[in-house]
């Protein structure tokens, strides 16, 4: 007999809004019978390109794999201007969905480029993201973990710092901190997600209150681990997986009474459910076990991301008369 006998989802979870609305660009050009791509994975998540799939949007690796005409979708992480330019040179239909987050990255660091600094990148390197923010700035420094910083920042007179959209906001703090020693000007430009942050509070203010954390990610994913880790750091017991398919084993809950789940911003907020309804199932009383499924729709009522804006579009809205999606993106 399971001892679960309370489950709770953390405020503000689900997809944040880049990615919810580069997966809803996606959709709408498929509905509106486009032949339409995104170029790689929209969203680290098998079972949302698995719906796309299902929809006819197809993942390419490279812009010579989508036919002359085609759609293109851009994902949110961005790219770099000159992937841009041969997607347009191709004659391809380029939907950029670039986070309007990330297009401000761009124009700030074009500026800080212009302006002569030299740039220093706070950022997991090959991400996506960072790659694309080369691209408006080749001769940026990319840094990540602290032990690299003494090494990879220079002393230089004039410096600027800046962000890829999800680094914690402590290590930002931190770099600029010891940036500050190592140049007479320092620009910093923080461009650290506030999507970022409020997943980040939402996640501590969530630990207090519950016996037991479940962080559901992708395991590559950067602001998922450092969800798992903020747990960690508040004093509560973390564990982190992919979904509801990785929960098999009930004595990881043995003795939990109550269990809290959140997710990161790449994880829809129906996979935080089905891991509510998994959790009660494998682990509940009795009485909460026997109602897995309604307690975890109760849960994702508690959560405070408006319905209907936590995955995509329900129904394909810009063309009534196309096939209609499924609600789960
Ligand atoms: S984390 Fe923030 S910047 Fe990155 S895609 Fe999401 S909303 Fe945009």
């Amino acid at each position: 007999m399971g001892t679960v006998r309370e489950i709770s989802i953390a405020r503000r979870t689900g997809f944040c809004y880049g990615v919810r609305e580069a997966i809803d660009k996606a959709k709408e050009a498929r509905a509106a019978g486009k032949s339409t791509h995104t170029l790689g994975q929209v969203v680290h998540n098998e079972g949302v390109i698995a719906d796309l799939e299902r929809l006819g949007i197809e993942t390419v690796e490279t812009l010579d794999d989508v036919d002359h005409g085609a759609a293109v979708v851009i994902r949110a992480h961005g790219v770099r201007p000159d992937v841009m330019e041969r997607a347009n040179a191709r004659g391809l239909d380029v939907i950029d969905g670039t986070c309007t987050w990330v297009i401000q990255e761009h124009r700030e660091l074009v500026k800080l480029v212009d302006e002569g600094y030299t740039i220093v990148l706070l950022g997991t390197p090959n991400h996506a993201e960072v790659v694309g923010m080369l691209g408006f700035a080749p001769d940026a420094i990319v840094v990540d973990e602290e032990e690299e910083w003494a090494q990879k920042v220079p002393r230089k007179k004039r410096m600027a710092l800046i962000s890829q959209s999800t680094q914690p906001p402590w290590k930002f703090e931190r770099l600029a901190a010891f940036m500050v020693g190592r140049s007479h000007e320092l620009k910093i430009v923080n461009t650290v997600c506030p999507v970022t942050i409020r997943r980040q509070e939402d996640t501590v203010e969530a630990a207090q209150a519950v016996d037991l954390m479940v962080v559901v990610g992708g395991r590559s994913s950067a602001n998922t681990k450092e969800l798992t880790r903020l747990v960690g750091i508040a004093g509560k017991p973390a564990i982190q997986i992919e979904g509801a398919g990785d929960l098999t084993d009930p004595s990881v809950f043995e003795g939990r009474e109550i269990v809290g789940i959140t997710g990161g911003t790449s994880t829809p907020i129906e996979d935080l459910r089905d891991v509510a309804e998994k959790v009660l199932r494998l682990a509940g009383t009795p009485d909460t076990a026997a109602r897995a499924a309604e307690l975890a729709e109760a849960a994702l009522a508690g959560a405070a991301t408006p319905a209907g804006r936590t995955t995509s579009l329900p129904t394909f809205v810009h063309n009534e008369s196309a096939t209609p999606a499924s609600g789960a993106a």
